[in-house]
Order: structure tokens, then sequence, then C-alpha cells
């Protein structure tokens, strides 16, 4: 297998019936750069900028950040990359950060965007080690746990305020500057024809979002099994925040673990993603699937599937079978 996946790396990435697909990878820390090349991923879709807060002993000073950011894009070559700007609070705690207290629910508490609004000073630095790394190329950012759009738009005025400042100190500044949200949190679904006009690009995180859907915690493995992704429900959503995307010309693009397993990116692809973010180690597998899949085949059975909601209907049993049938 490993044999087919190396082989695989260098045939574009297209379905049996010529879909061009990005398949991206996910990252956090240094070490990870080298598997760009070896999973031939078109570049990082996720690129979890906490991680380096939680393997330090202190907050990293804005030079320790700036140079991480700066080795990633060097790395990355001229691929897109996709910084998203720290997810701390919840089940990330950093020991040194004085500000959080216990909470009940971390999960739904002083986490992600919102801590980071509430101390602005973290985001700037952050902001500030961003756009200097990525003076004469594209920045892309993203905000993790977004809830409401005016949360967009006060990053927005930060990061403005940024470029401004470095701007005036003669910096050389990102050619160009994309911001996007992580679609994680319900709410935002009713908010969508806002939401895909105030950013660039959207990127869902289904493992939150799915942990909030089904009111099901992500890390508790006695629910774990319980309810299923690949479900109308779910999937329904999915296709909803695909469309929106078409509608506003914003790409959407979707980076939880769910993108990883062939079978359920399968069911990305057939309601509508055409870039998808996962492990390095999944890119292989997943490609392996996309380039046997008839994509327009398969969309026409999700789609009536999708339509004719029973309490019967499987969707993971037919999806295998739409699988078994068509390899
Ligand atoms: C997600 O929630 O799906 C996601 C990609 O973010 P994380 O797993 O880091 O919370
Ligand atoms: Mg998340």
């Amino acid at each position: 297998r490993q044999k087919l996946y190396q082989e695989l790396r260098d045939r574009p990435t297209e379905t049996r019936d010529g879909v061009p697909v990005d398949l991206m990878m996910n990252a956090g820390l240094a070490v990870d750069l080298p598997q760009l090349a070896q999973s031939g991923a078109a570049g990082i879709g996720l690129f979890r900028t906490e991680l380096q807060f939680m393997v330090a002993a202190a907050f990293p000073r804005v030079e320790a950040q700036e140079r991480l950011y700066r080795e990633v894009l060097e790395a990355a070559d001229g691929k897109p990359v996709t910084f998203r700007t720290i997810d701390i609070g919840g089940d990330k705690v950093l020991p040194y950060f004085k500000g959080a207290q216990h909470e009940e629910n971390p999960a739904l508490g002083w986490r992600a965007i919102r801590l980071t609004l509430d101390r602005p000073g973290l985001l700037r630095t952050q902001i500030r080690a961003l756009l200097k790394a990525a003076g004469g190329r594209e920045l892309r950012m993203m905000l993790p746990m977004v809830t409401e759009v005016s949360e967009v738009r006060q990053a927005r005025d930060i990061i403005d305020r940024e470029v401004r400042h470095l701007s005036r100190f003669g910096y050389l500044l990102p050619t160009r500057l994309k911001l996007g949200a992580m679609i994680e949190v319900p709410a935002l679904l009713w908010q969508l024809e806002e939401l895909m006009q105030a950013v660039d690009f959207v990127s869902v995180g289904s493992n939150d979002l799915f942990q909030f859907v089904t009111a099901t915690d992500r890390g508790n493995t006695r629910i774990a099994e319980r309810f299923d992704p690949l479900s109308v429900p779910f999937l329904r959503i999915l296709r909803q925040i695909v469309r929106a995307g078409d509608q506003y010309g914003t790409p959407v693009t979707l980076c939880g673990e769910l993108a990883g397993r062939p079978i359920s990116a399968m069911a990305l692809l057939g309601v509508g993603f055409r870039s998808i973010s996962m492990a390095p180690a999944a890119i292989g597998p997943v490609k392996a699937m996309l380039c046997e899949l008839p994509l327009s085949d398969l969309s026409v059975v999700m789609e009536e599937a999708l339509a004719n909601h029973s309490a019967s209907t499987d969707i993971r049993a037919l999806l295998r079978d739409f699988a078994n049938k068509h390899s």
C-alpha cells in the first residue's frame, strides 16, 4: 500500500471523472513540515499555532513565533498555508497562563477567539509575528470558534491596525492577506450569509461542529460511537455550508478528522467539498479512494439520500455499497 501511495503522490489529484480536489494537510510544529513533501499535500490547510504555546514553558516571544511561521512558509515554498490563531482554553490549557479559571464546561468556555479578543495583546503579538514572517508572501489566517460575525470584524480591526503599524515602520508586508473563520459553532449556521461576505474563506472544524450539533463531548469514549457524522442531519448541514459558499463565492474547506477517513472523505466530496485538510498520513489512502471515484454518480446518490430522509436511511452503508460497486 505504501508503494501505491508513493506512486499516487505524483499523479494529479482528481476523481475518476476528472474533478480536481485539493488535499491539504494539518500541521502544528516544525517537525511536521517534512510531511508536506512526503505526503504530496497541496498545502497546509490547518496550522495549529497553539501547539507552539502548549510545548513551551512560557508564552513564546514574538521573535520565536515569527521564526516558526517563517520556517513554515519557507518549507511550504509557495504552497498555501492557513495559520489558525491560537486555539487555547477548553481542553488546551497553558499551565503558565494565569488568567484562566476553573470552568464547569471548558468546551463551552473561555477559549479560542473569545479568549484572544479579551486579551488582545496575545492576538496582536501573534498577528505581528505572522505579518512579519509573511513579508513578501501571501498570508492566510483563520479564527477558531467564531460564534458571531462581529468577532471576525473585531479581529480584522486588530489586523488592520497591525498592518498600519508595521507599514509605518517600513516593514515588508504580505503581498495578500486572507482572513477566514472556522465553522465550529452551530450559531454560525444561521449567519452564513453575513459570514460568507465578511471573510475570504471558511473552514469547517468538523470535530467541534459535530460535538456541538449533537451535544456530544468529543473526548468522551462512552458516547464517541453513539452518533454518526455520516448521517442525514450532519451531512445536510455540511451541504448547506458548501452551498452558501458557492452562492457568495467564498471558498469552503473542512479540516476536522472526518476528512482523513476515505469513507467520510467520500461523503464530503458527495456533498460538494472540493478541498479538505487532514493528517498527513491520511492523504495517501484518501487519494487512492478519490482517483477511483465517479463523483458525479456519487453526488446524485447523496442528493437522493439527503432528500428522502427516513429513520432507516443508513448513509454509511450506502457509501460502503457505492464504494464496493465502483471499485
Ligand atoms: C475541529 O474542531 O474540527 C478542528 C479542526 O479543530 P481542533 O480539532 O483543533 O479543535
Ligand atoms: Mg476545533
